[in-house]
């Protein structure tokens, strides 16, 4: 097992006592086991560093109030600063998708082939159907959802989107291999506006590398169906890469959230914060079940704190 950072922190907090402020000196060590912290929760290097250097830089000088010990102060500013960056700064609603358009609201779906793509269109397309809600009191209503598949390359894709739509209770369009991407965008936007459906989940084709061509066709998909929300789907156990990979579709696509897939797994989530750091957009949703049920609104200090450790 790891040795948690409250535990390490605490060691090195010890010998801290009696000094009033935090100081270049008393925060370098301190910083040395959060950067490592981070590191063993799979954050990508550069957003490491970037987080460590703000911290720093929010942290020196600052008072050490009442009982506190610089350690303690040093701790509070790495748990805000973290919750922060999360979404936290974001207000209390970050994580509601918005479907405030005339219907259908679209919803387009984008990530690697494994990330989780079909399976969360499933999860998103049931959470829908029950007007399930991510805050008290705001309800948003059940919805009629219909959900489509635009992977032409995989068969296999289309069937399991048409398992998973009838497990979720949604409709499902057929498509077929025949058919180009943009040709069942068409018909999908026409079959969902003349049977009044609320909102149309679009699932893409994803492939097991980020490459030019798979960008340009989501794309052309984008400008064609114009979506309310483009969610980027991304595996928590994709560690480092996730950086990567994050960054190559948010430069091709205005992304709007993020849904962070298989949390239930052993990875500490840090994909979270460095997808957070390359795409400025929210976190929406978390996987935590292959089950059609194993979606939960994401919650930034939970996060800062599996990260933490
Ligand atoms: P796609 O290629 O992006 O459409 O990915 P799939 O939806 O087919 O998912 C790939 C695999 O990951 C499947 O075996 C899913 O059951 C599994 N999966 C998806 N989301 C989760 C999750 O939140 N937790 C777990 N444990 N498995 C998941």
């Amino acid at each position: 097992m790891l040795d948690n950072l409250t535990n390490r922190l605490s060691r090195v907090v010890k010998t801290l006592r009696g000094e009033a402020r935090l100081t270049e000196a008393n925060t370098q060590e301190i910083l040395r086991e959060v950067r490592m912290a981070l590191l063993e929760a799979d954050v990508a290097l550069p957003v490491v560093r970037d987080f460590v250097a703000k911290v720093k830089e929010k942290a020196l000088g600052e008072e050490v109030v009442g009982s506190l010990t610089p350690g303690q102060a040093l701790v509070g500013v790495v748990h805000s600063e973290l919750t922060a960056l999360m979404g936290g700064d974001l207000g209390p609603y970050a994580a509601e998708l918005s479907l405030a358009q005339q219907p259908p609201a679209i919803v387009l779906m984008a990530g690697l082939q494994g990330a989780g793509k079909t399976t969360t269109t499933g999860k998103l397309a049931r959470w829908l159907r029950e007007g399930l809600h991510t805050h008290e009191g705001r309800k948003t209503g059940k919805k009629k959802v219909l959900v489509v598949s635009a992977d032409v390359y995989r068969p296999a894709a289309i069937e399991q989107l048409r398992t998973v739509a009838a497990q979720a209770g949604v409709d499902f369009l057929p498509s077929n291999t025949e058919q180009s991407p943009e040709e069942i965008a068409r018909n999908a936007l026409e079959h969902a506006r003349r049977y009044h459906y609320d909102v149309l989940l679009v699932d893409t084709a994803g492939r097991l590398g980020v490459d030019e061509a798979m960008m340009r066709e989501i794309s052309a998909l984008h400008a064609l169906l114009k979506p309310i929300e483009t969610l980027f789907v991304v595996d928590a156990m994709q560690g480092q890469d996730a950086v990567n990979v994050a960054k190559a579709f948010n430069d091709a696509l205005p992304l709007t959230g993020v849904v962070l897939t298989k949390l239930d797994g052993d990875s500490r989530g840090g994909a979270a914060l460095s997808v957070r750091h390359v795409t400025g957009r929210p976190v929406k949703f978390v996987g935590v079940s292959e089950k059609l049920t194993g979606l939960e609104p994401f919650h930034p200090e939970r996060m800062a704190q599996r990260i933490l450790g």
